[in-house]
């Protein structure tokens, strides 16, 4: 079993006591007591603290954080060793003392000899490193089991790329229950969450956002609902979003919610991975060397959608013919073997929504004329995605060059943005930034082009409603939203990861919903 436990680092035995109901109220099934949060510390105040704790029957851990590694309120050497003793007295399930410090005579002694008096009490060796991973974190943990065998040994480190979890990881595939380790940082949220697959002593979370106490600490709600800690277990499978950014997305939201309504033993994680194709290459080699992951699969965002196709290239792997020809790999996933497969949702999602609202099959495009206005990313997924069933297609780019380049590729025409007043096409897709929020007063196509015989497709979602779609509608015309060429992408994703449909009723409220809150 891995706790999920919380600290209580309130400045007074009040808003400790309010903590520990918010905590208990939150399910958390251990409490971290950071007696070094508590202005004007004295036995006295240990004293009260734990008696309040104690009532909620929850395991306690007793910290009192030297300053050098994060503590508050600067404390002498001789009142916290005094105070971490006088806990275990107390009768405190854990104890939790540096390392650097346990070592040291004084110190180390007045703990063991309270140790050696209330054998109940465990005893966690720590070290934290804010600024970065330790270099030899094996090492750290081969001198806190030596120091005291009876040990939980804990490390917190910071992340600064998804890379530096894989040590933490490791750390935990070979001690298990006996270690705690834990990835500060944005790069280190997907530690703290598989720290229970890898059967880990503990992991942190805190009871809300402002009560954080280490960075990348998420709630403990936040770990319970959206990535459903306690149904993690061995066999969870993980899948994540890689990228830079990711802590916007709305994926992890999005994955979680269709996993949890198939009833899959899935959890979708973020990914912060800087950086560029070696930095990229690095995580899928950490990935296949560690099949006891579970790690199954990817979305792949800016910036790494080229360099997961030249991975995949490189090595030989299975990329979908068409995301080789679009040059942009969205979704990876890690198959029999540890074998990679390559592929783009985009289109399928913007083909998918396309021909929905057609009513029609892909291949009954072929013939139609289409105008394509952009000629970035998801215009290059678009047209492949047009040009493979044979649609007749016009590129329309502000800079010349690009469309005239991206039409050479696919065999299509191509013209400027002012062209697009005598625009006639069957089919208008709109794939510029053009109309996006907040931006939302403007369109690329004059109003007065727009026929009832059309179908306009906008790929910008936010609004869901685009200026351009709403005199689409006004003209008549057929209509079809950005948001669904969204959630087309992700339902495929979802298919490719787990083998089986989205469920869309799901995939549709929960995108609407979290679209809405940004
Ligand atoms: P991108 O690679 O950066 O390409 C941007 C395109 O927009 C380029 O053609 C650019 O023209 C054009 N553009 C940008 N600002 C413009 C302006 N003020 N006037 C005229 N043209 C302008 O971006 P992308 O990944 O293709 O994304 C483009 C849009 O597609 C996004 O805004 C997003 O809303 C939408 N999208 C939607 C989905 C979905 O799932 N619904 C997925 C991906 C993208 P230049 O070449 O002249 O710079």
């Amino acid at each position: 079993m891995t706790y999920l436990a919380v600290p209580i680092s309130g400045e007074n035995i009040q808003s400790c006591q309010e903590q520990l109901k918010t905590a208990v109220q939150a399910g958390v099934e251990m409490l971290e007591l950071r007696t070094d949060y508590i202005e004007s510390l004295d036995a006295d105040k240990l004293k009260q603290l734990i008696t309040a704790a104690k009532q909620t029957s929850l395991p306690l851990i007793v910290t009192c954080r030297d300053a050098e590694q994060g503590g508050q309120n600067d404390l002498t050497a001789a009142l916290r060793s005094q105070i971490l003793a006088e806990a275990v007295k107390l009768g405190a399930d854990l104890i939790d003392c540096e390392y650097a410090n346990f070592i040291k005579s004084n110190f180390g002694e007045t703990i063991k000899k309270a140790l050696a008096e209330n054998k109940k009490t465990r005893l966690i060796l720590s070290a934290h490193n804010f600024k970065e991973p330790f270099g030899n974190l094996d090492e750290i943990y081969e001198q806190m089991f030596a120091a005291f065998p009876a040990a939980i040994a804990k490390t917190a480190y910071q992340a600064n790329h998804i890379n530096d979890c894989f040590a933490a990881f490791d750390v935990l595939k070979k001690y298990g229950s006996k270690a705690i380790a834990i990835c500060m940082g944005q790069a280190g949220v997907s530690s703290r969450i598989m720290a229970k697959k890898l059967d880990a002593f503990l992991t942190f979370a805190s009871i809300e956002d402002t009560a954080a106490t280490a960075s990348g600490q998420i709630t403990a709600e936040k770990m319970k609902k959206q990535y459903r800690f306690d149904s993690i277990n061995n066999e969870t499978e993980f899948f994540g979003l890689i990228g830079d950014p990711v802590g916007h997305s709305i994926g992890p939201v999005v994955h979680n919610a269709c996993f949890e309504a198939e009833n899959l033993n899935c959890v979708y994680l973020p990914m912060l991975a800087a950086g560029g194709q070696t930095q990229f290459d690095e995580f899928l080699d950490n990935i296949t060397a560690r099949d006891w992951l579970n790690m199954r699969g990817f979305s792949v965002t800016i910036p790494h959608k080229v360099n997961a196709l030249e991975y995949a290239e490189e090595k030989g792997e299975y990329i979908e013919p068409l995301a080789a020809q679009i040059g942009a790999v969205n979704t990876l996933t890690v198959g029999l073997n540890k074998r990679i497969n390559g592929y783009n949702t985009d289109y399928t999602g913007a083909m998918d929504a396309l021909t929905d609202a057609m009513d029609i099959r892909r291949k009954q495009l072929h013939g139609k004329t289409a105008a394509v206005i952009g000629a970035g990313g998801a215009a290059r997924a678009i047209v492949a995605g047009l040009a493979d069933v044979g649609a007749k297609i016009t590129i329309y780019n502000r800079t010349i060059s690009k469309a005239q380049n991206l039409a050479a590729e696919f065999d299509c025409r191509w013209a400027s943005l002012e062209n697009l007043k005598n625009i006639d096409a069957e089919i208008i897709i709109n794939c510029t930034s053009i109309g996006m929020h907040p931006k939302t007063d403007a369109s690329p196509v004059p109003k007065e082009c727009l026929k009832p015989m059309m179908v306009v497709f906008d790929t910008v979602y936010n609004p869901l409603e685009t200026l351009l779609l709403q005199q689409a509608k006004q003209a008549g015309a057929k209509t079809v939203g950005g948001f669904e060429m969204f959630i087309g992408q992700a339902a495929e994703q979802f298919k490719l990861f787990t083998h089986k449909d989205c469920p869309m009723d799901t995939l549709r409220k929960i995108t609407l919903e979290a679209l809405g809150e940004k």
